[in-house]
C-alpha cells in the first residue's frame, strides 16, 4: 500500500511506502499523508480476531495498512509495546457505565493518558522504518507539548535505538502532575526543557527550529535529523485505529451486541486524530453507526459540522480540558480528502492559511453528517458531568472523557438514537486532579503533586495509577527554563 499527501493535486502524486511516510511524518507540500485505498474489515476477518489478545489484534489491523513492514516484526513490536508491564492488566479494557454507554480506557499504559496507545508503538515503527529506508542518520524528535503528548513521547522513545528526544513545555503552562512526570524522566537519550511563555511560543520556537534550513545543516553535519512525533504522522495514527476494531470485538464477546449490530463511538476531540481514527475503522467495514465528536468551549468543530463554516478566528479559551485546547484540528484535512479530494482540501487549506477560516462543499457536509454529529460542553457542564457520572454511575472521569460522556448525553437525548455508544476515556482523572476534585465539591489548596493524588484518593475512592505514583518518589532530572530564542541551543548540547 502506498501513500500520498492531501493537498497533492498532480495527475500521478507522489506516492511512498508506509515506512517513508512513518519517517517523514509530514508531505513534502505540507499536506499529510494519507493511505490511497482503505483496507477492508469483514465480519470474517472479525470472527478471526476476537478471540486474540490486544498485541495480536493490533499486528493484524496494522499490517493491513502498513504493507511494507515484516509481519513477524510488527506482531513483536506489538507485543512489546501492549505487553502487560506497559498496560498492566490490558490496553484497552472497556468497562460498562450504564443506560448502555461503555468506556474504553486507553489510558492504562505508563503515561496515564490515551497518547500511551500510539506513543509506545510509533517509536518501534519509526526505528524499522530508519533502517528500512536506509537511514544512516539518527532522528532527533523534537516535541512542544501542552502536557499529555510530551511525557507519552518521552516514555515511548526513551532508549530507542537510534532517537534521541527533546520535549520543551512552557514553564507555567503545565499541570503539576503533568510537569512532575516530565522532569523525573528515566532514559539515556532524552532530554526535558521549560521554555519561558505559553505553549504558543514554545511550538513556535519547534517550528522555528524545523524551518531553519542552516539548523538542518548543522544537524546533517552532526548526523542527525529533525523529525516530530505530533498526530499528523501516519505512525501515530494507524494504531489508534486498532482500539476502535478491539473495543467492538469485546462488546461482542461480553454479551453486549451481536457480531454486525451497530455501535456509535463518542471521541472528546481537539485535533481531530482519534475521531478519525474512528471513522477510518468505520470505513473499514467495521459495524459503527455515528461518530460523536465531543468538544470543550474551543467549539470550532461542533460548529464546522453544524454550520459548514470552519472559522478559527474566535476566542481561545483555557479549559479545564487541556488537551483540547485547539482552534486548528489538523487530521480533519484527512477526512476533507476523502470526502472531496486533494484540490478541494489544498483551497480550504490554503483559505485556512491566509483567512483563518473556509467553507466547505454543501454536498460533502450532509455526506458528513450523515457519519458525524457534534456536540460541546461548557466548563460548568463539564463539571456537572464529573459530578453526577461519579453520584448516578459510581464512574470516576477525568475532565477530558467528562466532556465525551457530556456530549454521549446531549446526543441521545437530542435523537433518541438507542444504539450502544462506545466513549472514549482518554485519561486517567489522577493526571486533572484538583479539577476532579473540585468538581467533586472538595477544594485543593496547594499544587503539591502528593496532596493532589491523596485528596482524590479519599473524594473519588480510587487508587491512583502506580506511574503517576511512582514519579512521587523519583530524583527530578531537568530543571533548565530557557527563553524561546535558546532552543536550538538546548538541542545541539
Ligand atoms: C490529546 C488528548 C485529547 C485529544 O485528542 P485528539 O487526537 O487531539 O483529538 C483528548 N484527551 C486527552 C486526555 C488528550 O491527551
Amino acid at each position: 500500500m502506498k501513500y500520498i499527501s492531501t493537498r497533492d493535486t498532480s495527475k500521478s502524486p507522489l506516492a511512498v511506502s508506509s515506512a517513508e511516510a512513518i519517517k517523514r511524518g509530514l508531505a513534502p507540500d505540507k499536506g499529510l499523508f494519507m493511505p490511497t485505498e482503505i483496507p477492508t474489515l469483514t465480519v470474517e476477518d472479525l470472527k478471526a480476531i476476537m478471540d486474540m489478545p490486544y498485541a495480536q489484534r493490533a499486528a493484524d489491523i496494522l499490517g493491513r495498512f502498513l504493507t511494507d513492514y515484516d509481519r513477524d516484526a510488527l506482531l513483536a513490536d506489538c507485543e512489546t509495546a501492549y505487553s502487560e508491564t506497559s498496560f498492566p492488566g490490558g490496553a484497552a479494557p472497556i468497562v460498562h457505565i450504564g443506560e448502555n454507554i461503555h468506556s474504553l480506557e486507553l489510558w492504562h499504559g505508563p503515561t496515564c493518558a490515551f497518547k500511551d496507545m500510539a506513543l509506545q508503538i510509533m517509536p518501534r515503527l519509526l526505528s524499522r522504518a530508519l533502517t528500512m529506508t536506509g537511514e544512516t542518520r539518527l532522528a532527533h524528535i523534537l516535541v512542544a507539548t501542552s502536557g499529555d503528548t510530551g511525557k507519552a513521547a518521552l516514555e515511548g522513545y526513551r532508549d530507542v535505538p537510534g532517537v534521541k528526544i527533546t520535549v520543551f513545555y512552557p514553564v507555567d503552562g503545565v499541570s503539576t502532575m503533568q510537569k512532575r512526570q516530565m522532569t523525573t524522566q528515566e532514559g539515556a537519550n532524552v532530554n526535558v526543557c521549560a521554555v519561558y511563555g505559553n505553549f504558543d511560543d514554545a511550538q513556535s520556537g519547534v517550528k522555528a527550529i524545523f524551518a531553519d534550513a542552516a539548523l538542518a545543516e548543522k544537524a546533517e553535519q552532526n548526523g542527525f535529523f529533525f523529525s516530530s512525533a505530533n498526530s499528523i504522522n501516519w505512525g501515530r495514527l494507524a494504531p489508534q485505529i486498532v482500539y476502535y476494531v478491539s473495543a467492538y470485538c469485546d462488546l461482542v464477546k461480553n454479551g453486549t451486541i451481536k457480531m454486525g449490530d451497530e455501535a456509535n463511538i463518542c471521541v472528546p476531540t481537539g485535533n481531530f486524530g482519534n475521531i478519525f481514527a474512528a471513522y477510518i475503522a468505520r470505513e473499514m467495514g467495521l459495524p459503527l453507526g455515528k461518530l460523536i465528536c465531543a468538544s470543550n468551549a474551543n467549539c470550532v468543530l461542533t460548529d464546522f459540522i453544524r454550520t459548514g463554516v470552519y472559522d478559527r478566528t474566535r476566542p481561545f479559551y483555557k479549559t479545564m480540558s487541556p488537551s483540547m485546547d485547539i482552534l486548528i484540528s489538523s487530521n480533519l484535512e484527512r477526512l476533507l480528502f476523502l470526502l472531496g479530494g486533494a484540490s478541494m482540501t489544498a483551497d480550504c487549506m490554503a483559505q485556512l492559511a491566509e483567512t483563518g477560516k473556509y467553507t466547505a462543499p454543501a454536498d460533502l457536509m450532509d455526506r458528513l453528517r450523515k457519519v458525524f454529529a457534534g456536540y460541546y460542553c461548557t466548563e460548568e457542564e463539564t463539571a456537572a458531568v464529573i459530578g453526577s457520572s461519579f453520584a448516578e454511575r459510581k464512574y470516576l472521569c477525568d475532565t477530558h472523557t467528562a466532556v465525551g460522556l457530556g456530549a454521549a448525553e446531549k446526543y441521545r437525548k437530542d435523537t433518541g438514537d438507542s444504539r450502544p455508544i462506545i466513549l472514549a476515556s482518554t485519561a486517567s482523572p489522577f493526571k486533572f486532579p484538583a479539577d476532579v476534585c473540585e468538581a467533586l465539591g472538595t477544594t485543593v489548596a496547594t499544587d503539591d503533586p502528593e496532596t493532589l493524588l491523596g485528596t482524590l484518593k479519599k473524594a473519588g475512592g480510587a487508587e491512583p495509577p502506580m506511574p503517576l505514583v511512582r514519579t512521587l518518589s523519583l530524583p527530578v532530572r531537568f530543571t533548565k527554563v530557557v527563553n524561546p530564542a535558546e532552543m536550538a541551543t538546548v538541542v545541539f548540547e
